[in-house]
């Protein structure tokens, strides 16, 4: 066993933070010299590399931790290439005593950690893993036949009979620190797009790292959390927490944003930290059934007769359906790496339902193009809006993208902002622009077909070749 004043290892992951960040905390409290380190591993299985749109986050959340613990005299070293490797081999190279770090939950993460920490302990190294993510770990949370949740509400009322969870604890104070350890350089790792760069309105939407992310809270608290029961509804409204790229990477800590939101908003509260509680469910499952992200939880949809349909897909990629509702949401996503949750679950229906095409293409797009992608939530929700998952809605619910957009963008302000092309037509046509009166196209300078597309499917027809091909499924 090495010395207590063998120096102690960071592995920093999802919990790009200082406040309330277990294993940092553990590290300082052990009291030894300390240093930090992040290993970019782009070996994640399949098609679970971090995306295009979550690496243009990390970059500047990971330049905005480096300079937080810079300032507290710890360096923050950068490597790349096989976490099972450098990680024991940095801790080796410092002759750390322990290596902390926080929980993920994504299997290939936990099979790893598992190999890394039986690695360490072979060195004689200490290896700890904390739990700094979610309200609950998603083993404790159990049936009374002691078995995993496969309904929301349920979880919900045990998740619920626990909390509080435990009050966040402020950045530790950090004795000696370790530095001049062979680190890479971020601007190396090429993570931000170059040409052409189409991450560049992101920047006015977000701020990566812990402080963006606290301010954004602060916003929330002031002006969000009271109104949010109705506000989270309209997409053309700023009635959302836009909280989740912050907490996929843990630049703030849900324990931190359970405490301050129930502390603010009281009973009011209540539909937000729901929310949480969708977030831990999601992650519940993927514990508990790690073949989510591409496997239908429901055995009876893996004969589901998708439809493979480049040209939709493309269509629907690109914001080009003809549903201005859809469109605006899919054009949300592309320029901010974002979209409101009433718009994705239309825009996904509208996918797997209108299109017939498989979630997992939608599940793809979205890891790629989301700034807040995240295995857990992503998987679940796909699976839920395909009707395959655990708590799915039921698969002949079919979002109306007319009667949607006309419920939840009453003044059509979401889609005037995301679709240009129809934003002179009056509002009783705004969501339906094939219906429009010859004069009034011409009047809002709309020739469908070439300034803006006609619907690539008819709702209707649509809807019923759906139907068809659930009943197909049903046997
Ligand atoms: P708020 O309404 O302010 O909610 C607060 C927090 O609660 C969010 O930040 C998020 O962490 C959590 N939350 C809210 N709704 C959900 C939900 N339905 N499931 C799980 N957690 C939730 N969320 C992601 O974080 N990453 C994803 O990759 C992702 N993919 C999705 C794919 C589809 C098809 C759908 C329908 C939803 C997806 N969501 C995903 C869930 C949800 O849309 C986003 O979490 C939410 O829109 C983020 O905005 P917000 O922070 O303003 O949410």
């Amino acid at each position: 066993m090495s010395s207590p004043d063998a120096p102690s290892l960071v592995w920093f992951r999802q919990d790009l933070r200082l406040a309330d960040n277990d294993a940092l905390i553990a590290a300082a409290e052990r009291g030894a010299p300390m240093a930090a380190v992040y290993v970019l591993d782009d070996k994640a299985p399949g098609a679970w590399k971090t995306g295009g749109a979550a690496r243009w986050w990390l970059h500047h959340s990971l330049a905005a931790l480096g300079a937080d613990l810079k300032k507290r005299g710890i360096q923050l070293i950068l490597a790349r290439g096989e976490a099972e490797t450098l990680v024991p081999q940095t801790a080796v190279r410092m002759a750390a005593g322990a290596v902390y770090w926080n929980r993920c939950y994504e299997p290939f993460a936990v099979d790893r950690d598992t190999t890394i920490k039986a690695a360490l302990k072979a060195e004689g190294i200490a290896a700890r893993s904390f739990g700094a993510s979610l309200l609950a770990e998603p083993w404790t949370v159990k049936t009374q036949a002691s078995g995993p949740f496969k309904v929301f509400t349920p979880f919900w009322n045990a998740l619920k009979a626990r909390m509080p969870p435990s009050r966040p604890r402020p950045a530790p104070a950090i004795g000696q620190n370790m530095t001049n350890i062979a680190s890479e350089d971020l601007a190396s790792w090429n993570l931000l797009p170059v040409k052409p760069d189409w991450a560049k309105a992101f920047a006015e939407q977000w701020t990566p790292g812990e402080a963006g992310a606290q301010k954004r809270l602060t916003g929330f608290l002031e002006q969000g959390l009271d109104d949010y029961r109705t506000g989270r509804d309209l997409p053309g409204i700023d009635g959302v927490s836009r909280m989740s790229p912050h907490l996929h990477w843990g630049e703030i800590s849900v324990r931190q944003l359970w405490h301050a939101a129930d502390a603010r908003g009281g009973p009011e509260a209540e539909p937000y930290l729901r929310e949480l509680g969708w977030r831990d469910f999601a992650h519940h499952l993927l514990w508990h059934f790690p073949e989510l992200p591409q496997k239908p939880f429901s055995a009876k949809f893996v004969e589901f007769p998708w439809r493979e349909d480049k040209p939709a897909l493309k269509a629907w990629q690109r914001g080009m359906t003809g549903y201005p509702y859809i469109d605006a949401g899919m054009r949300q996503l592309w320029t901010t790496g974002w979209m409101h949750n009433r718009v994705r679950m239309a825009a996904a229906s509208f996918l797997v339902k209108h299109l017939l095409i498989p979630w997992q293409e939608g599940e793809a797009w979205f890891w790629d193009t989301l700034v807040d992608a995240d295995l857990a939530n992503n998987a679940m929700n796909w699976q839920w809006v395909a009707g395959c998952g655990a708590d799915a809605a039921p698969y002949f619910r079919i979002f109306n993208p007319v009667t949607q957009g006309e419920k939840f963008d009453v003044d059509g302000a979401y889609v005037r902002r995301w679709v240009p092309e129809v934003a002179k037509l009056p509002g009783n046509f705004l969501h339906r622009p094939w219906e429009a009166p010859a004069d009034l196209l011409a009047d809002a300078e709309i020739v469908l077909g070439q300034t803006y597309p006609r619907p690539i499917v008819d709702h209707a027809a649509a809807r019923s070749r759906a139907l068809a091909a659930l009943a197909q499924t049903r046997g």
